[in-house]
């Protein structure tokens, strides 16, 4: 049996994005299949979000709190909508060894998505969108990577070591 990875759902070529475009990644999507079965997920639209849908970003709330907010429409909050379906989502990730997530996006991005100030300036870089975070949080001995790390050179073929090695740990059971 091959080793099962979740990938976001753009990066295998679904029209799912805000503006229902798709970021097909080529090897994820026509190389990767021979190594392993690939689940698509989308969390903006498995969470009800239609496509095209009005663009949304991370902002950081003067408490500190980070919630997913419209970039047009300011009171547009679909954060507690987000956090509703991520919590029904326990039984699709515990059956994963991997997942790749679409960078900067305000859902999957992996250590790449900005998040605004309430004023609407970038004040950071580096953070991980809802539902990477809640992964990344929830299930912390994971194989997590983005499309951006395996566009690196050799990073195709240490992540089909570590996926190799990953799968073997849990069919021996340990
Ligand atoms: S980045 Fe994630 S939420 Fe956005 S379209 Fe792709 S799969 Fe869906």
């Amino acid at each position: 049996m091959k080793p099962r990875v979740g990938v976001s759902a753009c990066l295998l070529g679904h029209p799912v994005r805000y503006d229902g475009d798709a970021r097909p990644h080529a090897w994820i999507r026509d190389i990767l299949p021979e190594y392993a079965d690939l689940l698509p997920f989308c969390p903006e639209t498995q969470a009800g979000l239609t496509v095209p849908r009005p663009a949304v970003q991370l902002v950081r709330k003067m408490n500190g709190e980070i919630i997913m907010r419209g970039v047009a429409d300011q009171d547009l909050d679909v954060t507690g909508r987000m956090r509703f379906w991520m919590e029904q989502q326990e039984s699709f990730v515990e059956n994963l060894h991997a997942l790749i997530f679409k960078s900067r996006s305000p859902s999957c991005g992996l250590g790449s998505t900005p998040v605004y100030s309430e004023a609407g300036a970038e004040v950071e870089q580096n953070q991980d969108g809802l539902f990477a975070a809640w992964v990344r949080h929830r299930f912390p001995d994971l194989l997590l990577f983005d499309d951006v790390f395996l566009d690196k050179s050799d990073a195709q073929a240490v992540f089909l070591s570590l996926l190799a090695d990953k799968s073997g740990i849990d069919r021996r059971g340990s």
